[in-house]
């Protein structure tokens, strides 16, 4: 087991939390992966699906951006922690 600590210092465009530091949850998915879920360091080191100790497997699902040709739900797979594709994330 190692720690991860990755603090994020890229220069994300869009959000910017001027209190919190963004860092990645430390747990190990089922996929034996990291998870790459991003959380507030300064309280806690879990993600959500992780606080309680467990291991999980994030699945894909269904984008809830809309898109913009055709007024529709987009029909891409998301693994993100927002629920939506690379194109509609911020
Ligand atoms: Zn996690
Ligand atoms: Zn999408």
């Amino acid at each position: 087991m190692k720690n991860k600590f990755l603090i994020i210092s890229l220069a994300m465009s869009g959000f910017a939390f001027s209190q919190s530091i963004d860092s990645t949850c430390v747990a190990i998915t089922s996929k034996n992966t990291n998870c790459k879920v991003k959380v507030n360091i300064d309280s806690t080191k879990f993600c959500h699906h992780h606080a309680n100790g467990n291991t999980i497997i994030i699945k894909s699902t269904q984008c809830s951006g809309i898109s913009k040709s055709t007024n529709n739900q987009c029909k891409l797979k998301t693994k993100d922690e927002s629920g939506k594709c690379h194109h509609h994330r911020k």
